[in-house]
């Protein structure tokens, strides 16, 4: 069975491969093959309210799933077949993922949060998990109310987690439950394929667990230079300005702060932005700190995955932008692991 990983333009093509090669892992009946991400352009064909996709920030699943539908069209990808799209755009109803026939949209945002781990864990459970639901009849029209979603969590794939952070639960324990096999069963969803997304998720059960180890944890120090690069120990953490900034600025935040009280510091994170950048656009640095604009997110999100290729995984919680309680984030590295130089300093 063929499923197709694709996503919206902002989508890194490295983070759809890794993917890719996580459910790829145990060979069996389901083969993923990467694809390139949609081009604005495409977008814009699909729909004219697409026409700045980097400018919305939530979509309707019907928007989602019409973005699936004509990328299927447009790449002669059979009825029987699953489309994934992987994007950064919130929906309406701030859900993980849904699934309407064989197409999927998932929310790769924070996943490195909900799980304390490398985005590609979360991301990739989700891809089996609708694929399951839609073998075993549920789509995002009849979940809340289908008999196998499990509003109480009890480590099923078909646990709702309408609290985010509970989505750790099913991810350690791998487990379909005996009523959701039964229905399986029921629909004569192939043994092959059960087999298989029971090993996807074992294995991805696994790795997290693995990485829960904290036994030689060695710290390296971050040094930020008078130009704003960053470094973790030896390797260089390539980024854009914009990112950057958000880093350096948090690097330097003692406390946790959140989101709403960031335009407190426009003119100190705007001063970080010159230097980095050379000239510095006000404009940008305001649509940055917007607590309602989608800059934010998107520009955490790019540093955090950076720091995620650079540094092994279970090092990975010191050193990002973590949401620590509601909305207020913060980077937990303790003071002796920084050196920023006294440029980048606020
Ligand atoms: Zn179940």
């Amino acid at each position: 069975m063929k499923v197709y990983i694709t996503g919206t333009t902002e989508i890194n093509k490295s983070l759809i491969q890794e993917v890719c090669d996580e459910l790829n892992a145990p060979k069996g009946l389901m083969s993923f093959g990467a694809l390139d991400v949609i081009s604005q352009k495409e977008l814009s064909k699909i729909d004219k309210s697409f026409n700045n996709i980097n400018m919305i920030d939530s979509l309707f699943f019907t928007d989602l799933f019409k973005i699936c539908d004509d990328y299927r069209h447009e790449n002669n990808i059979k009825d029987d077949e699953f489309v994934i799209l992987l994007t950064s755009i919130r929906n309406n109803a701030n859900w993980f993922s849904a699934t309407k026939n064989r197409n999927v949209f998932i929310d790769i945002n924070d996943w490195d949060k909900f799980t304390g781990k490398n985005p590609k864990y979360g991301i990739s459970y989700q891809v089996v998990e609708n694929i399951f639901q839609s073998l075993i009849g549920i789509d995002y029209t009849n979940a809340p109310s289908h008999p196998n979603v499990h509003i109480e969590n009890d480590g099923c794939i078909n646990d709702f987690c309408q609290n985010k952070l509970k989505v750790v639960i099913k991810l350690r324990t791998a487990d379909i439950c005996l009523s959701c096999q039964k229905k399986a069963a029921e629909l004569s969803v192939d043994k092959n394929i059960m087999n298989n997304i029971q090993e996807i998720t074992e294995n991805i059960r696994k790795n997290v667990r693995k990485l829960n180890t904290y036994n030689n944890v060695r710290l390296e120090k971050v040094t930020i230079n008078k130009n704003g690069k960053i470094k973790i120990g030896n390797k260089k953490i390539e980024i854009n300005e914009l990112p950057s900034t958000l880093f350096i600025f948090f690097l330097n935040q003692e406390k946790p702060t959140s989101k709403t009280s960031l335009k407190k510091y426009f003119r100190k994170i705007y001063e970080i932005y010159g230097k980095v950048n050379g000239r510095g656009n006000k404009d940008t640095i305001e649509n940055l700190i917007n607590p309602n604009g989608k800059a934010f997110r998107q520009n955490k999100w790019r540093v955090n995955h950076a720091i995620g290729n650079s540094i092994s995984e279970s090092l990975l919680g010191y050193y990002i932008i973590d949401e620590v309680e509601g909305e207020k984030y913060f980077i937990s590295l303790s003071k002796e692991y920084k050196e920023i130089d006294e440029n980048m300093t606020l």
